[in-house]
């Protein structure tokens, strides 16, 4: 079989000919296989939906249970034949549910990584390296300059800042699906146990976490209608990125504006969205996780789907790796 014929980028996200469906299609399809639920990757009104039981329960929550005519759960490990292909999904260590899908038919497997990171991650299942002949990867932080510390120091320096102005709310900007509920835990496990005050667009998926298994402590609503603007002193209040320093920011006491996220590595896009005290904490793969992922599936050829393609490429072809970069569009990378 042609790889093509297995897997190969169209306007609407990767097709397989082979098994009749397309991996997290952008615009909708009659089969889609969904690589977890990013709303850039998960899409509602497809004809049909096979991911795992966590990436469906996210789509529902977000989309609502008519997201969909017709879901399938995927179990992890365990191979499906559909059309002429056989597909098994495999975490990714990207968020809650997150999937690899392993595509193979007449001896040729290509995997299909989705969004990933190898970095541990106390929220979800670990990355499992899967052998195949084509690895499909992102390149969102493909690039040397992009290199994420571990998640415990950043966490600290909140920490740390916490206890520099107790006087002053804490507001973190954190994307609702995956990093929210990754920056709670941590400082959970850093020993963080007063409560966590969520704007109203973090509760839904925060339960949903907890739900499968997740737990996040005390957590209460980031409302002053029953309380004084004082209450929050020193709390950590967690918020959606565009947050931080807008309007509603102004209701908590000299707030200092947090932000979770890989591009906090860049000074200028700290400065730009008025962050004060930036966290580098990032979802996805740094440099050094994309390459060494790709030293130790050692594939016989690389895709790169969208992010910084073309450095990720070069690097593969200096090191014997036929690459070459599928410029998807669709897939947007800020919400990191
Ligand atoms: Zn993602």
């Amino acid at each position: 079989m042609r790889p093509e014929d297995l897997l190969c980028p169209t306007p609407a996200g990767l097709w397989s000919k082979a098994g009749g469906f397309h991996i997290d299609p952008t615009r909708p399809v009659e089969r889609a296989l969904i690589t977890h639920g990013h709303s850039d990757h998960a899409r509602a009104g497809h004809g049909a939906v096979l991911a795992t039981g966590q990436t469906l329960r996210i789509m529902a929550a977000r989309y609502g249970e008519a997201f969909t005519a017709a879901r399938q759960e995927a179990v992890l490990g365990e191979a499906m034949r559909i059309g002429d292909a056989t597909v098994t999904f495999q975490p990714a260590g990207h968020v809650l549910g997150s999937a690899q899908i392993a595509v193979e038919s007449g001896g040729l497997r290509i995997v299909a990584s989705g969004d990933y990171k190898r970095g541990p991650d106390p929220t979800c299942l670990p990355f499992v390296p899967i052998p195949c002949d084509i690895f499909i990867t992102e390149a969102t932080f493909g690039l040397p300059v992009f290199r994420h510390p571990p998640a415990e120091h950043e966490i600290g320096k909140l920490i740390a800042s916490l206890d520099q102005f107790p006087e002053r709310a804490h507001l973190v900007g954190a994307y609702s699906l995956g990093k929210a509920q990754r920056v709670i835990r941590t400082l959970r496990d850093e020993g963080y146990d007063r409560t966590i005050f969520l704007h109203g667009s973090m509760d839904k998926l925060c339960r949903l976490y907890e739900d499968e298994g997740v737990a996040l402590g005390p957590l209460a609503p980031a409302t002053v209608a029953t309380g004084k603007k004082g209450d929050f002193a020193g709390a950590v209040i967690v918020c959606p990125p565009s947050e931080i320093a807008e309007r509603w920011a102004r209701r908590f006491p000299d707030p200092v504006a947090a932000y979770a996220s890989g591009w906090m590595r860049i000074r200028q896009r700290a400065k730009q969205a008025n962050v004060e005290l930036p966290l580098i904490l990032s979802d996805h793969a740094d440099w050094d996780e994309l390459i060494d992922t790709i030293t130790e599936l050692a594939p016989g050829e690389v895709w790169v789907t969208h992010g910084r393609e073309e450095a990720l490429v070069r690097w593969c072809a200096l090191n014997g790796i036929a690459a070459r970069p599928l410029h998807m569009v669709g897939y947007e990378d800020e919400t990191d």
